[in-house]
């Protein structure tokens, strides 16, 4: 980059990161992930370290973002406090590493501690009572919040010793707390606070303490500002102080020998930080030695000793290059954000599904916009949000089209659905998800049958519907692209296999709207054959505990079509299987078993049975198997690493059991 390049773009940085620092710590309310503020951040650093001349006192680089709200009392921090620089990878660690060990020599250790994501706050306490508590504001200046912070239970109004210091920590909101605070604000018609960071600044920062009365903040203390006369020699032992103190500090805290024992508990943390109570966004590693971080020192900013690891952004900014259309199996038609592909939490992303019409109305999304994407649940990438704010006229209104981007036919929007629809039976598109979803896993199962082979057959015109995957030959197969002897031979065997299949695989396979797997397996248990069910009325149907109104209607429905009638002719003389093979059900009534009518959940690995064993064995002692942990339910099994079920468990008093135990009851 040249001078003057460099120069226009760090004062378009500067600006920026002002706007930024602004809108997160002052008002509470930041309109980028972080992500986007860390790495226009890194930019800047890059310029200002080729060009020291740019770095004005005033930058964003050497100044701590806070500014102090004019409604409270401002307090001078006796010793500043500081932000903390940042890594975001191993290599950033190891080359802190080198510049501290450049500093003190090869003879120190580090102290490890997760990095609470809330907001840093400074406790005066004189002769043992809690007089003052502030914000960090600019570092030097913060905002006198004390009543705020006596509504806190965890910080105590009084300690055991009468001793005149200065403490600080991280104020942050428990997960549960921000849950539930959330869910009353949507009751309320309010606006959702975005997470629980913001939540727990926006409630220390309230004028009226009995808005923060109701909030369940908590807080980590981590530090004391002066040690003088203590006898603490490193920060572990000033840890520990606190405790003796009656403080609440962290107790996931490590010390470790080296840098490497550090990259080992940074990796830890990174995979089980989903099950923490609390949200953490990285995890700060101090040098221990308090004489070694004076040797060390400070920069403006932040202590030389000290850095912060930041964990992969798990939202991140990107640009929409286009919308791409697809056709399910029941016509309805979904649109796909084609991304430029970026890192989120850990994986690239490229394509994110946008849902429906309405959810793209709803989030103002246009083509070529910025947005925010997130991994939903951690797997599912989902885009947050646009930034209004950097349009230009560049993006263009989407329209979804209205007719079928397959077969050409026109859309419709079905009443009470938000999904447009193509309502052609011979939509080509259709008729492709249609097989692949019967041969998929928990359908048919065809084994080497997955979506490029039928992509093939059907383009070649070899499969029309599901009975032609029946009829298929050697000869047919071996001419297919990247299909050898071995994979041939492989497929017509899973091919024939699929026919031993146990009737609720094929009702599933076949696609009646409305029938899950779960159902298609009620429907196999109580009717017992395919013919049998194919008379079964709307009566006999919703008689069944799990079977409703819409899905009955949906099964009489499809059996009286003819073209349903010819198409399982075919596949009976295929010889597919059309009887159902599975443990007959038994109600909760009929069993005696201790299992009867309980609701139990599988969680972690299980190491004696398999995961579905041990849902059968339960189903045919009459218990219901269930996904997730609530308030209806009776047992938990927990495997090896059982993670937030368990915790859920815990916390709502369900009984829980090893394996184990679940086998020897099992074999009562
Ligand atoms: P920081 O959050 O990176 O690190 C310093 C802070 O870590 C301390 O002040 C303290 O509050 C906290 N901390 C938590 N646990 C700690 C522990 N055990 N020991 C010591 N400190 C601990 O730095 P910062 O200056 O407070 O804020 C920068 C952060 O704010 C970055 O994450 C940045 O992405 C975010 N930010 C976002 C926007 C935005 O618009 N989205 C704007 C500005 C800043």
């Amino acid at each position: 980059m040249d001078a003057t390049t460099a120069k226009k773009r760090a004062k378009e940085l500067q600006t920026i990161l002002n706007q930024y620092n602004y809108e997160y710590h002052v008002l509470d309310n930041p309109s980028v992930p972080d992500s986007e503020y860390d790495m226009r951040l890194k930019e800047l650093i890059g310029i200002e370290e080729q060009y020291p001349e740019l770095k004005t006192p005033d930058s964003p680089t050497v100044r701590v973002g806070g500014a102090v709200l004019d409604a409270f009392q401002k307090v001078e921090h006796r010793t500043p406090m500081l932000s903390l620089a940042n890594a975001f990878s191993e290599e950033d660690l190891l080359d802190f590493d080198r510049r501290v060990r450049q500093g003190i020599g090869d003879s120190f250790s580090y102290m490890c501690e997760l990095k609470i994501d809330g907001l840093a706050v400074s406790l005066l306490y004189e002769e043992g009572l809690f007089t003052r508590g502030a914000t960090r504001g600019d570092g030097y200046v913060g905002e006198d919040i004390t009543a705020n912070l006596k509504t806190i239970k965890s910080i105590p109004l009084k300690i055991n010793k009468p001793l005149t210091f200065e403490v600080r920590g991280e104020a942050y909101m428990p997960k549960k707390s921000f849950n539930d605070l959330n869910a009353i604000r949507a009751e309320n018609n309010e606006e959702a606070f975005a997470n629980p960071r913001n939540a727990a600044a926006g409630s220390l920062r309230q004028l009226d303490p009995r808005i923060a009365a109701k909030r369940n903040l908590s807080v980590f203390l981590y530090s004391l500002a002066d040690l003088g006369g203590t006898g603490v020699v490193t920060q572990s032992e000033g840890l520990d102080l606190l405790d003796d103190l009656g403080f609440k500090t962290n107790k996931e805290r490590r010390t470790c020998a080296d840098i490497h024992e550090v990259i080992e508990y940074v990796k830890g943390w990174t995979e089980k930080r989903p099950d923490l109570p609390y949200e953490i966004d990285g995890i700060v590693i101090k040098v221990n030695s308090l004489d070694q971080q004076e040797e060390l020192g400070y920069t403006a900013k932040s202590p030389r000793w000290a850095i912060a690891y930041k964990f992969p952004a798990e939202e991140v900014v990107t640009k929409l290059l286009d919308i791409e259309l697809s056709v399910g199996r029941t016509g309805v038609i979904t649109p796909t954000a084609i991304l430029s592909p970026v890192k989120v939490a850990g994986t690239t992303v490229s394509r994110a599904s946008l849902h429906n019409e309405d959810l793209i109305r709803e989030k103002d999304i246009k083509l070529y916009d910025y947005v925010v994407v997130k991994k939903a649940g951690d797997i599912i990438p989902e885009v947050v949000n646009v930034l209004v704010d950097r349009r230009t006229d560049e993006q263009q209104e989407f329209k979804m089209p209205t007719h079928c981007p397959a077969c050409g036919s026109e859309l419709v929007r079905l009443e009470e659905e938000v999904a447009l629809r193509c309502i052609n039976p011979k939509c080509p598109a259709q008729i492709r998800e249609g097989l692949i979803h019967f041969v998929s896993r928990n359908a048919m199962n065809i084994d080497g049958m997955g979506e490029k082979v039928i992509t093939q057959l059907f383009g070649e015109n070899l499969i029309h519907d599901v009975a032609d995957i029946y009829q298929l030959k050697h000869e047919q197969l071996i001419e297919l692209e990247r299909m050898g002897e071995k994979s041939v031979q492989k497929l017509l065997a899973a091919i024939e296999a699929s026919k031993a299949n146990s009737l609720e695989r094929l009702l599933f396979g076949l696609g009646i709207r409305h029938v899950g797997s779960k159902a298609a397996k009620t429907l196999a248990q109580q009717f017992g054959s395919m013919d049998a069910l194919a008379k079964a009325g709307m009566e006999e149907l919703t008689a069944i505990n799990e079977i409703g109104d819409k899905m009955a209607d949906s099964v009489v429905t499809f059996f009286e079509q003819e073209e349903v009638g010819e198409l399982l002719q075919e596949l009976k003389n295929a010889g597919v299987n059309m009887e159902y093979k599975g443990p007959k059900p038994v109600s909760a009534e009929e069993s005696d078993s201790i299992f009867a009518g309980k609701t139990v959940v599988l969680t972690g690995k299980l190491e004696i049975l398999t995961r579905n064993e041990a849902k059968e064995k339960l189903e045919a002692l009459g218990a219901n198997v269930a996904g997730s942990v609530s308030k209806k339910t009776n047992l938990v099994i927990a495997g090896a690493d059982a993670g937030s079920k368990l915790a859920k468990a815990q916390e709502l008093g369900v009984e829980v059991w090893d394996e184990e135990k679940l086998v020897q009851e099992l074999n009562k």
